[in-house]
């Protein structure tokens, strides 16, 4: 009798046509076909499908796969169909099926035709699918981009939330949770949310060794700068994600008259331009998309080599999985990041009038973003370390940090200084208003308060607006100073800022390097 392993094996083969796993999958296969709850956190193209297709394939009922998009369940369905010769060994079950195509679905599954049975989560609460599936042996549930069950995931989605109710209504089977989003938080609140804290975890490393990650300071020029970066990458595929549509509009269109190959893709546009676009990107027909981050879920073009954010994205998470779209195929993938803090505090702006709650997640996120842009230490290092991992090397070679290291100064007495004025003003004060404050300018908002006559006003006068700026920016990264949200974002001095008043230690900030613009005639704006 052959091994169970080389079974395996036999069945990998078979039914998708690899000779080998990868990275983990045997394991976490192993694990489920033992029947116990499994969790897969694997970043994306890792393989993660396979882990519950092949299981679902050997065992006795049918798996139950939740999946939150109609074209990704179709993608995968697909993809399966055309390994098996059988017809019906997977459905998708959601809103776009007929009533007729319902029935023949239904009717796959009691026969036991059907393996996998895709479900969106509004599917599952439906009554009567509830009702159906409680009648049918499932072998056990599948949770695919489990994240979107955390509002600290990049694509929360509050259906999610109603699994594992459901789940109990139908009848307890095993449970696997798979995500490429393994941010410690949001993996904790998967677990618990799941129901599924004893789950075996399988993480595996989040590195991507082939991307080269870069941020560069997004100026008046950003336009032509992106430009200048694309036409030395002639004949290669990128893709630049901006956070509007108008601006995906824009810019794809001022590319064109800059001679470069270009489209745009975002979730306003009408489903066959949309497609049309994709696959003119997918066939090279065109070299860019331009793109909001409607564009890459679900899509696999192994070879994109440059991805570019016009706008920094909301959180780190974000950048991540669209920084990962470039050079699936482990060759090489550029990633540079155009960014300016005064974005990110528009998107604070954007924020108000939501829950506090909510703009306290929201805010800590863009923190985050912040801090990775205006670190000076391996970008590398940053990434992994807020996907919980280390990452070993002091110098990684491939982030503009370690290749061009920047120039750190001393600022522990200006720290001081701005504390002390955030104090004096009884922590009532915005930035700009203590920053005048420190600069000692008399502004009639300050006549009026009488603050000219304090000890802070003018405390810091030897140093300039920007410098200032740059202060109190790390402050707020580095947690010495926080902005009140339920009170117009006043400035706060936290216990660390505090600690730092009785005891100072040194506080290094990067200077920004000054960008010199050279002008480029041919360059249309
Ligand atoms: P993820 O969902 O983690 O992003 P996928 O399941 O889409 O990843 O798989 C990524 C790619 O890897 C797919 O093209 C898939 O066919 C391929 N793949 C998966 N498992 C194997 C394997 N054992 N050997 C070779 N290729 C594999
Ligand atoms: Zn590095």
């Amino acid at each position: 009798m052959p091994k169970k392993e080389d079974l395996l094996i036999e069945n990998l083969k078979k039914h998708f046509g690899f000779d080998k796993f990868k990275g983990t999958q045997e394991a976490i296969i192993q694990n489920i076909l033992a029947e116990n709850d499994t969790f897969v956190l694997m970043p994306t193209g890792g393989g993660k499908s396979l882990c519950y297709q092949l299981p679902a394939i050997l065992m006795e009922g049918t798996a139950i796969v939740i999946s939150p998009l109609i074209a990704l369940m179709k993608n995968q369905v697909d993809a399966m169909r055309n390994f098996s010769e059988e017809d019906g060994v997977a459905h998708f079950l959601n809103s776009s099926l007929n009533k007729a195509a319902i029935e023949q679905v239904k009717a796959d599954v009691v026969s036991g035709k059907t393996k996998l049975l895709y479900v969106a989560p509004e599917s599952l609460t439906k009554d009567d699918n509830i009702d159906f599936l409680h009648h049918i042996k499932v072998s056990f549930y599948a949770i695919d981009e489990a994240h979107c069950i955390s509002e600290w995931g990049h694509d929360f989605r509050p259906e999610y939330r109603r699994i594992r109710p459901i789940i109990n209504e139908i009848g307890q089977r095993p449970i696997i949770a798979l995500t490429a989003t393994a941010t410690p938080k949001v993996q904790h609140d998967i677990q618990k949310s799941l129901g599924m804290l004893g789950a075996m975890v399988f993480k595996s490393s989040f590195n991507r060794e082939n991307l080269y990650y870069e941020v560069r300071s997004k100026t008046d020029n950003v336009d032509k700068d992106i430009i200048k970066y694309i036409k030395s990458q002639q004949g290669k595929s990128g893709i630049v994600y901006c956070l509007s549509r108008k601006k995906v509009e824009e810019f794809a269109e001022i590319l064109r008259a800059n001679n470069i190959n270009a489209l745009a893709y975002h979730a306003g546009l009408d489903a066959s331009t949309r497609a049309e676009n994709q696959d003119s990107f997918l066939m090279e027909k065109v070299d860019v998309i331009v793109a909001t981050i409607a564009f890459g879920m679900g899509i696999d073009k192994p070879d994109v080599r440059y991805v570019i954010h016009y706008d920094m994205p909301k959180s780190l998470e974000g950048y991540y999985q669209e920084t990962g779209r470039a050079g699936r195929d482990g060759g090489e993938g550029k990633c540079v990041a155009f960014y300016s803090y005064k974005d990110l505090q528009k998107l604070e702006k954007f924020m108000q009038g939501k829950p506090v709650a909510e703009q306290e997640i929201g805010k800590q996120l863009l923190l985050e973003t912040a801090a990775y842009a205006e670190t000076a230490l391996c970008r590398r290092v940053v990434l992994l370390h807020y996907f919980g991992e280390k990452y070993n090397q002091q110098n990684c070679g491939n982030c503009d940090n370690c290749i061009n290291p920047k120039k750190l100064v001393e600022a522990q007495d200006l720290l001081l200084t701005a504390i002390e004025a955030v104090m004096a003003l009884k922590e009532k004060f915005k930035t700009e208003y203590v920053i005048n404050i420190l600069r000692g300018k008399e502004t009639s908002e300050i006549e009026t308060y009488g603050h000219q006559e304090l000890d802070a006003f003018g405390s810091g006068e030897g140093t300039d607006e920007d410098t200032w700026n740059a202060v109190i920016k790390q402050a707020l990264i580095a947690g010495y100073l926080d902005k009140d949200i339920e009170n117009y974002g006043l400035l706060k001095v936290t216990k660390k800022g505090k600690d730092f008043l009785k005891k100072p230690v040194s506080f290094k900030i990067a200077q920004d390097a000054d960008e010199e613009d050279e002008e480029d005639d041919d360059v249309i704006i």
